[in-house]
């Protein structure tokens, strides 16, 4: 027969600047650890040993670690206290202590006496979720995961769910650049999605992830910057003026752009011109496309023995060309895996500063192309080939272009 569930009363417990005493230095431990450190707990582990995350957070002082088993007295000033160890009987002391010094506190072996219970969390937007299934954390993690895209759909489908969907009010707009990664919606940030969830509006560049614009909830403004290389075009100026004119108007505004707002995204300039506006803004940092194109083509960009570095460049101005600002020569010679961004037109130009520079005709040169949408494409060649017979034709926008030996790493 199933048990009723037993009566609780669940709190919101905060705990900034709160002690918070943990015994045990196992995986249990770590979990409760990196919670409580979200939460801005003041942690004490006390443990003879401790896996190595918990070694290196005492390390960098994020916690205390009294590095010694368990004695009476080591709760004293907690507000909370968590009995992790694998021990059992360490573990009912551990109880029976914060019982008698009226501490709340989790036993993760045998959580029946325990005088709390730790839920299953999540967050959606401005909601956290905590569900406790009667003590099955398995129960309580799959209505947790039900619970949040309940949440998730009521959000989009009622904007008045969510305290930012109140009617836009003039001096409470903000924007929000979020780094939406390469193109695959899967490598947007937890942060940036749910910065989406709350956006009135939503300007974004061609190469963000357009797939989850899908998701969005109805009645969200898109609006499509995009530079198009020699198609259609917004100028920056336009598109700050967009941003800071629909903040005044008192809505939230996530500005999504691909990979990482500051790698060449010209994010700063969206910053400084909220900042002259008076309007707050905020920064989601995303996956670039330049560590995460040669990731998804199989290309570490440093390798034991083979690459101790690499240097990221926009290639949009050739090496002849007098807007480009680059040494080539230093580069050719820097001994790092060079990754090109912009540079599909001035590949040839490149490859020859390079060689010019001395860098050898053996040289591996990967592009990768549409990185990590369906349409991904690896070509593989090197700098002699191009040197001999230009870029490879198969060679479009956008491209991610890995000059060193790591590149021959690349899968097809
Ligand atoms: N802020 C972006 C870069 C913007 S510049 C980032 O951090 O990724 C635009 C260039 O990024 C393109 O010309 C191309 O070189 C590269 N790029 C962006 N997305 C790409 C993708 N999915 N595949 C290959 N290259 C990409």
């Amino acid at each position: 027969m199933p048990q009723r569930p037993e009566p609780l009363l669940p709190l919101g417990l905060r705990l900034s600047g709160r002690h918070v005493v943990v015994v045990g230095g196992g995986p249990v431990a770590l979990r409760r650890v990196g919670a409580l450190l979200l939460a801005r707990a003041k942690v004490t582990l006390v443990s003879p040993a401790a896996v190595a995350a918990l070694e290196d957070l005492a390390d960098r002082d994020q916690i205390d670690w009294l590095r010694r088993p368990y004695e009476p007295g080591d709760l004293q000033g907690a507000w909370l206290a968590m009995a992790c160890t694998a021990d059992a009987a360490v573990n009912a002391e551990v109880l029976a202590a914060a019982d008698e010094a009226r501490v709340f506190c989790l036993r993760a072996d045998d959580a029946s006496g325990a005088s709390a219970w730790m839920p299953a969390t999540g967050r959606s937007g401005q909601a956290t979720i905590s569900v406790h299934g009667n003590r099955d954390p398995h129960t309580a993690a799959a209505l947790r995961d039900v619970a949040i895209a309940a949440v998730e759909t009521a959000l989009r489908q009622d904007p008045t769910l969510s305290a930012n969907r109140r009617a836009p009010v003039a001096g409470f707009g903000r924007v929000t650049l979020v780094g939406g990664g390469p193109g695959d919606p899967e490598l947007l940030t937890l942060k940036g999605f749910q910065a989406l969830a709350d956006a009135d509006v939503v300007v974004i560049d061609r190469l963000a992830p357009l797939a989850v614009l899908d998701g969005l909830r109805d009645g969200v403004e898109i609006i499509d910057v995009s530079k198009i290389p020699r198609g259609r075009f917004t100028p920056q100026k336009e598109i700050n003026e967009i941003l800071v004119s629909r903040a005044r108007e008192g809505r939230v505004v996530v500005r999504l752009k691909g990979g990482d707002p500051f790698v060449f995204g010209r994010g700063m300039e969206e910053v400084i011109a909220c900042n002259e506006a008076g309007v707050p803004v905020e920064v989601i940092p995303g996956v670039t496309s330049a560590a995460a194109a040669p990731a998804l083509a199989g290309i570490p960009l440093t390798h034991r023995g083979i690459s101790q570095g690499f240097t990221v460049v926009t290639g949009h101005a050739a090496p002849d060309d007098p807007r480009s600002t680059l040494d080539w020569d230093a580069l050719a010679r820097g001994g790092t895996t060079l990754v090109v961004l912009m540079g599909v037109d001035t590949l040839a130009s490149i490859v020859g500063a390079l060689v010019d520079a001395g860098r050898e005709g053996d040289t591996p040169v990967a592009c990768v192309m549409d990185a990590g949408l369906p349409s991904q494409e690896v070509v593989l060649t090197t700098l002699a080939a191009i040197v001999s017979s230009g870029a490879p034709p198969e060679l479009r926008s956008p491209a991610v272009t890995v000059i060193g030996a790591v590149a021959a790493f690349a899968a097809g």
